[in-house]
């Protein structure tokens, strides 16, 4: 009898569809028949396609977006119109979450309960709580000093007003909740939104569009096209009706968007790559260490911009912290996503499994100590096992690259100093960890660990009313937080002469 999760019927009958593009709340054909492939990453096996669309759909998705935007079909509703409306949307994703977890497994290979608690359960934490700012944006009351014209007296504020056409442009790693997090702070905000999921895993998110529509989203404010990065997401972020870009993928693409922005002058957020490192210091509860940093090293098969990639260990601990890692590697069971005993799942594409395999090739080839744990399935799944390297030389590109890979480095050091150092010498800074009982190291540590989000022990732990977001070449400008909502408005001056 198979272990896996039986497909849903619904599930099914959205995999077989000819899907379109979503534009102006309806289905529309591409302006190409040429099609993009969507494969299993279990089995390899191809089992749906989307439309691949040229720079000219994109044109006609965001002229829908931009005449949504200024007829103020939306950024003009009531907030707590626009609220009510969010937070339908919301429900109806719990409604269909099931199905909508499946997607994700089929599509993107992480297990199915991941989708189920993360895809699906945290995207529902951060489409409520982004719900609820679109009432709470607030501008200030300020007094001015202008001395003129003599006895003239001025009453001055600001408000919030939403940016325009945003374009989003998603990864293939968490496709749904990436997704959310952008839709959701551009449609709290009054804008309308054009998003581009990466073509590998674009399923989920035309789903989504519709039920967003259903919910009572008018036509226009939320579209998504579906194509190539090059092509379709392009000519989307360099649209000159564009008025903002919303963008998380690697540190190469992010610059690339934001030169073209320079030119435009288009704002951007960039959440980029990471090369994370977690601090074990000698007084930490080692059991907690282990437990915290198998999960913030191989949630979703380590292809997470937030996880831990370098452990740095203390010496009087290494060896028994490397043995306890080194069982707990080869106690996972590997499999398909859909079977929800299955640990670590197939990474998400055959292309992506080549590039990890690269990196493990090139440390065999320069004698790295590598542990593995278990065999990975026969077939044409794109599995890789889940790796330990054992104090990688710095010349291996898997000390410095970010591997977005079920593969950790384990590095010895002298002490926490030594640590610090390492943990700092990287190009990236979007995340890091210091495991301690001490609070003198917790204070001293997450002070200095150059990183936009620093955890306690605990690692890759995030909430949608804590801010996040890179420094270095990790990114720029911050997602969450009551303030999310700046990245998608322009303030605006009102200043009365009475
Ligand atoms: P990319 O940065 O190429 O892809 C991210 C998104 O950008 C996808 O939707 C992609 O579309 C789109 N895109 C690609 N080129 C352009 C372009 N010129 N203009 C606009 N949009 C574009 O990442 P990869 O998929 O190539 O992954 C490479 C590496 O990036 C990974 O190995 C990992 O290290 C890192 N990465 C980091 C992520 C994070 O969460 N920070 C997420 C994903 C990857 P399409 O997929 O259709 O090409």
């Amino acid at each position: 009898m198979s272990s896996q999760v039986a497909v849903l019927e619904s599930v099914q009958r959205f995999l077989n569809r000819q899907h379109g593009l979503f534009i102006d709340g309806q289905w529309v054909a591409a302006s190409s028949e040429q099609r993009l492939a969507i494969f299993d990453p279990a089995s390899g096996q191809q089992i749906s396609s989307t439309a691949d669309a040229s720079a000219g759909d994109v044109d006609l998705a965001v002229m829908s977006a931009w005449r949504a935007f200024d007829d103020g079909r939306w950024s003009a509703m009531l907030p707590a119109m626009r609220e009510r409306i969010l937070l339908r949307f919301a429900d109806l994703v719990e409604q269909h979450g099931e199905e909508l977890a499946q997607l994700e497994t089929l599509e993107q290979g992480k297990s199915i309960t991941i989708s189920r608690a993360f895809e699906v359960g945290c995207t529902l934490n951060w489409m409520r709580y982004t719900a609820g700012l679109t009432t709470k944006i607030t501008g200030q009351t300020l007094d001015v000093s202008i001395p003129m014209p003599e006895g003239a007296r001025y009453q001055a504020w600001t408000r919030k007003q939403p940016v325009g056409v945003v374009a989003g442009i998603v990864p293939w790693n968490f496709p749904l909740m990436i997704g959310i997090w952008k839709v959701m702070p551009a449609l709290a905000a009054g804008c309308s939104i054009v998003i581009k999921p990466s073509e590998t895993t674009p399923l989920t998110l035309l789903r989504v569009a519709e039920l967003a529509c259903e919910a009572g989203v008018p036509p226009g404010v939320f579209n998504v096209v579906t194509g190539s990065g090059a092509v379709c997401g392009a000519a989307l972020t360099t649209h000159p009706r564009v008025a903002k870009v919303s963008f998380t993928g690697s540190t190469a693409t992010g610059k690339q968007i934001a030169r073209v922005a320079a030119d435009r002058l288009t704002r951007v957020t960039l959440e980029l790559g990471g090369k994370n490192p977690a601090i074990v210091l000698k007084d930490a509860d080692l059991q907690q260490v282990v437990a915290g940093l198998m999960t913030g090293s191989f949630l979703n098969q380590g292809q997470v911009c937030a996880a831990s990639s370098r452990i740095y260990i203390e010496a009087p601990i290494f060896e028994k912290l490397t043995e306890a890692f080194a069982g707990a590697v080869q106690s996972l069971s590997v499999g398909p996503g859909m079977d929800p005993g299955a640990m670590i799942n197939p990474l998400v594409s055959h292309s992506h499994q080549q590039k990890v395999a690269s990196y493990l090739e090139d440390a065999r080839q320069q004698h790295a100590e590598i542990v593995q744990g278990n065999r990975v399935p026969d077939g044409n799944g794109f599995y890789i096992a889940p790796t330990l390297v054992i104090n990688p030389a710095a010349s291996l590109k898997l000390a410095r690259e970010e591997v977005f890979g079920p593969v950790v480095n384990l590095i010895r050091v002298a002490d926490g100093e030594e640590a610090l150092r390492l943990a700092n010498d990287s190009e990236y800074g979007l995340t890091a960890s210091v495991w301690t009982a001490g609070l003198n190291n917790a204070m001293s540590y997450s002070q200095r660990l150059q990183a936009g989000t620093v955890w306690v022990n605990s690692h890759t732990l995030i909430d949608a009313n804590l801010p996040f977001g890179g420094m270095k070449q990790s990114g720029t400008g911050r997602d969450f937080g009551p303030d999310w909502l700046d990245a998608y408005t322009e303030t605006k001056s009102v200043c009365i002469r009475y």
